[in-house]
């Protein structure tokens, strides 16, 4: 790397690649460059981590609560010291803008669920009282956890398994997506500059390595972040180890437009709920039903923004929507709006590459006139493209929104109050209310049905990494 450019994150890139040739080159996702060499870990890394992080579990659990959370707050302090370099990591390798709800977000948002998880305090609970006896519930330390993540938020998700894991008391293996390993490899070598030697490590392999962990007899515990169908994978997995499992898994959220909605003032909201990382995020809206009064308002104004707000690559000061993260996930986005339009449905804006900003982008479409059967409404597009139907009974939209095997997050939009009893009716983990993909650190989150099941953030996401164990005098 000698001949290349002196880049923002040029001193945290060395630190965590190989020399060329001897890793896995990984491309910018908006011009294919090489921005440097992953390691390839091995299976026989792997058990050297989970050794390392078994023998290093013991010492992290001695050391308390208050000082954990000391250790916590110095890596979180290392990320915010470095957070332009992480952000230009990830802005390259997974290709969200720097700006708006991108990658500096992504960076900020990794300190700051970390010092949440640090600051999070969990007493025991007191089941049982009576004169001569007393039962409470402690929330012991599990042992060694293993966080598998996707490659849509690298850094953030890995913040997510890893701070809520580290601060109850366990040591992590962590195994990044082999689509963004430069991310998480930066946030854990950041991190690790205060932790004890062990008590986090990063394994960044193929998928007999992701296989591997899964079922390792060592893991007492799998985070997994990525789609239902390696979800499923997990859970065979867990057979044999008995890992107890958080499993977030895939979303096709629906949005549902009550009539007399203002869509003037919801407009922009609805937009970034929608397209939000360029529509590569797991709560973000991809199936919206529009009541039939207000149907065309909302379709205009959706292509309004869709064709003002500025696509480009992520390190581009300008840009607010970037390319498709990986080849496979451009065909998969072009391959559904192909499908729509073969159907008849109208593509109001978009619909086809944008080949002048690099092999990865695809213009923000909006969809219109499409029926529930289309691929593009049931199935996850993760990409910067919205079917949006048309529906004329609020109990009917009700159905179909519910009409989907995922149940991850879902919006209704317009009257509060008619959008509560709307809201009551819906099967998913969160539902928001004029607004959609919303995350607050304190605020649980996780999905219902083929989304998955367990909790993450907050109270209840401490205790989703702890042994429940009952003390009784
Ligand atoms: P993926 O399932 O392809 O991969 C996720 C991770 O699992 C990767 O690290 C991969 O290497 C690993 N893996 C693959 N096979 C494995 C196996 N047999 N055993 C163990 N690990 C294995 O998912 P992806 O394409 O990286 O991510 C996109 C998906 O993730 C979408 O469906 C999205 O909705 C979902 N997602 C969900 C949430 C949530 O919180 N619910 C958040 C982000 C993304």
């Amino acid at each position: 790397m000698t001949d290349a450019p002196v880049t923002v994150e040029a001193a945290l890139l060395d630190a965590i690649t190989v020399p060329d040739g001897t890793g896995k080159a990984i491309p910018d996702a908006a011009s294919g460059e090489t921005i440097g060499d992953a390691p390839i870990h091995t299976v026989d890394d792997l058990e050297t981590a989970i050794a390392a992080a078994t023998e290093a579990q013991r010492g992290w659990a001695a050391l308390g609560h208050a000082e954990r959370s000391r250790l916590l707050h110095l890596a979180a302090d290392e990320i915010e010291a470095h957070a332009e370099e992480l952000a230009h990591i990830i802005a390259r390798e997974q290709g969200k803008p720097l700006n708006g709800a991108g990658a500096r977000f992504e960076a900020g948002g990794c300190a700051a669920w970390i010092r949440n998880a640090a600051d999070t305090v969990i007493e025991p609970e007191v089941l049982f009282e009576a004169e001569d006896t007393r039962s409470e519930l402690h929330y012991a330390p599990l042992g060694v956890v293993a966080a598998i993540g996707p490659w849509n938020w690298p850094a953030l998700i890995g913040v997510w398994q890893i701070a809520p894991s580290l601060r109850m008391g366990n040591a992590v293996v962590v195994k990044p997506s082999s689509f963004t390993p430069l991310s998480v490899l930066a946030l854990v070598e950041l991190m690790n500059r205060h932790l004890p030697v062990g008590v986090l490590a990063v394994v960044a392999g193929n998928r007999d390595v992701g296989a591997r962990i899964a079922s390792h007899p060592g893991v007492a515990k799998v985070m997994f972040t990525g789609s239902t169908d390696t979800g499923r994978e997990i859970v065979r997995s867990s057979a044999d180890n008995l890992a107890r499992l958080t499993l977030e898994l895939g979303g096709n959220d629906p949005g549902i437009v009550l009539p007399g909605a203002d869509v003037a003032a919801l407009a922009e909201r609805l937009f970034w709920g929608i397209f939000i990382n360029t529509g590569q995020t797991c709560a973000a809206l991809k199936r919206l039903y529009v009541h039939d009064s207000v149907y065309d308002d909302v379709v205009d104004a959706l292509a309004a923004l869709a064709n003002s707000v500025p696509m480009g690559p992520g390190t581009d000061e300008a840009s607010l929507l970037g390319p498709l993260s990986t080849p496979q996930q451009f065909a998969i986005v072009s391959g559904l709006v192909d499908d729509a339009r073969a159907r008849g449905a109208r593509i109001v804006t978009g619909g086809q590459p944008a080949p002048e900003l690099g092999a990865q982008f695809y213009r923000t479409t909006i969809v219109a006139d499409i029926d529930d059967g289309a691929a593009l409404v049931t199935e996850e597009q993760f990409g910067p493209v919205i079917p949006v139907i048309r529906y004329a009974d609020v109990d009917d939209a009700v159905a179909r929104a519910n009409a989907s095997e995922q149940g991850l997050g879902a919006s209704v939009w317009g009257d509060v109050d008619t959008a509560r009893s709307v809201a009551a009716r819906i099967e998913s983990g969160t539902v928001w209310i004029n607004q959609h993909g919303t995350l607050n650190p304190t605020v649980p989150f996780g999905g219902v049905k083929a989304s998955g099941y367990g909790l993450e953030f907050g109270a209840h996401g401490l205790k989703a990494v702890a042994a429940p164990k009952v003390i009784t005098v």
